[in-house]
């Protein structure tokens, strides 16, 4: 038997609107946004008092994640095509022939190598097992990063018993 618990971002409200760059694509390597929606699903036994994990938790440290990303450029730290100069409170970033900066207030440094929907939801999972305790019977837990609806990446990671 199986159960778990599922947060839908769109409809708990746990979205983020930034802006982004992905140069190794040609339409994609213009400055664009998305509003992202983040989504989590807790594999694993409830507990005595009949819960997998606080529904409050989960959404606190979620929220608390994307606060962090909203309103912002995203930008990725250890891309491999994207360099990266801070000059004063501006932040230069140079790509595949072109240049932008921004004002270092307007921007998040994330580590990493792009800020695709699959390495967001990498990063908002590593984020999120730092930010909670998890409890003893959790099996995995996966999360969702929806680049606008209907399309988005999943990342999981499964714990041992
Ligand atoms: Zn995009």
């Amino acid at each position: 038997m199986s159960s778990y618990i599922y947060i839908d971002g769109w409809k708990s409200n746990i979205r983020f609107s930034s802006a982004h760059i992905i140069p190794e694509y040609e339409k994609c390597g213009r400055l664009h946004g998305h509003t992202y929606a983040v989504h989590a699903k807790i594999i694993g036994k409830p507990d005595e008092k009949g819960i997998i994990l606080d529904f409050s938790i989960l959404k606190d440290a979620l929220r608390e994640i994307v606060s962090i990303l909203d309103h912002r450029v995203l930008i990725p730290e250890k891309s491999g095509v994207v360099t990266i100069e801070r000059e004063n409170d501006s932040i230069k970033l140079s790509s595949l022939g072109k240049t932008y900066v921004f004002p270092m207030n307007d921007c998040v440094l994330l580590p990493i190598s792009s800020t695709s929907a699959e390495k967001l939801a990498q990063y908002i999972l590593k984020a999120f097992m730092e930010k909670i305790t998890l409890p003893k019977h959790t099996e995995s837990i996966e999360i969702g990063v929806d680049e606008g609806f209907g399309q988005g990446a999943r990342m999981s990671k499964t714990f041992q018993e």
